[in-house]
């Protein structure tokens, strides 16, 4: 029996499944608990959230770790060299966090297309006086172009999603585009990242947070963006410069933009809380009941299966096992 630290309560069974295996300690506190530092010389595997930081000086606090299993699919928050040379096998949740993750993003691109949290904020203010010709005219979704930047597995589903609004799409270069058994994101066209800027009318964000896509919109960028555009970014806050991008909301060329991720969570840029149009949602892309179960039941089988010596089921850093 292994001690395992759980950051955070997780949906689900997988806990009371792990705890049957298992010695769990579980705190609200995450890493930075005092639980943790009670049990950090024994604990030999970590079920991590997105919001604890796993690097170097970690590992060295709970040298007996052999798996992270992050209940994300994104891995930005964890030092993967640092796992890698401690031959700690680091893993996380994709697929089961694809469908809701691209149906936040479509909201969240009708929502600032069409000005919903705007429309809402207005009416409980008092504002709605009656129907006009010209009352919050927004941006026409059908028919428009969108470019998808980053067409894994969320960035493709937002393509279906795409396909049933009558919308073209565009995509960055994927090396996965052409494999075997990945969604077909149907008739979408390969672009270069600034070319697509130019044309596309919508702009969706699907790529990882890495060394590369730090402040890949930055003011630069987002300055180069089609007049009247719309930005929405479900994948890591990072990649968006926010500061740069409240000028772009403010002074053009953007229209409006759709955020649920930000550069330091939960802490918004006062300039785009300053902006009307800009809807903000508060990191919820993978927040549907079944998915957070699934998202949870996937890391706590990652942490048995690598206890009990098997391979992880989704690595991202495999166990170097000399052979
Ligand atoms: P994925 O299947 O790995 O897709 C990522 C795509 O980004 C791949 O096509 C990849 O290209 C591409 N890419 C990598 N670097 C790029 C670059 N520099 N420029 C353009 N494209 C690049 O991952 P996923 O499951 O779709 O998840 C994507 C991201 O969404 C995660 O990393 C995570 O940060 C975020 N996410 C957020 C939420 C939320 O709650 N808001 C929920 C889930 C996921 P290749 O095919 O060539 O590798």
């Amino acid at each position: 029996m292994a001690t395992v630290f759980v950051s955070g309560t997780l949906p689900g069974d997988g806990v009371a499944r792990l705890g049957a295996v298992h010695r769990v300690v579980q705190d609200e506190g995450g890493i930075a608990s005092a639980a943790f530092t009670a049990c950090s010389g024994e604990v030999e595997a970590i079920v991590a959230l997105l919001t604890d930081r796993i690097d170097a000086a970690l590992l060295a606090r709970a040298p007996r770790v052999r798996v992270v299993a992050n209940v994300a699919v994104g891995v930005d928050n964890v030092d993967l060299a640092a796992c890698e040379a401690r031959n700690v096998v680091v893993t996380n949740t994709p697929d089961v966090l694809t469908e809701a993750t691209a149906d936040l993003a479509f909201g969240l691109l009708l929502a600032a297309a069409r000005r919903i949290a705007e429309g809402d904020r207005l009416v409980r203010a008092g504002g709605f006086t009656g129907w006009t010709p010209t009352f919050m005219l927004g941006t026409r979704v059908h028919g428009a172009t969108l470019g998808i930047v980053g067409l894994g597995r969320i960035g493709r589903a937002v393509a279906t999603r795409a396909r049933g609004f009558g919308m073209h799409v565009l995509h960055t270069e994927s090396t996965r585009v052409h494999q075997p058994g990945s969604i077909n994101p149907g008739p979408s066209t390969q672009v270069g990242l600034d070319a697509m800027l130019e044309v596309a009318d919508f702009v969706s964000i699907h790529c990882p947070l890495t060394d590369e896509t730090r402040h890949l919109f930055d003011g630069a960028r987002l300055g180069r963006m089609k007049v009247g555009s719309v930005l929405v970014n479900t994948a890591r806050g990072a990649i968006v410069d926010e500061g740069a991008l409240a000028h772009a909301l403010e002074h053009g060329p953007l229209a409006a933009a759709g955020l649920d991720v930000f550069e330091e969570e939960p802490r918004i840029h006062p300039a785009l809380l300053a902006r009307p149009n800009v809807v903000l949602a508060p990191h919820i892309g993978s927040a549907d009941r079944p998915t957070r179960e699934a998202m949870a039941s996937k890391a706590i089988d990652n942490v048995i299966a690598v206890l009990a010596g098997g391979p992880a089921l989704t690595p991202v850093v495999r166990r170097d096992t000399g052979g």
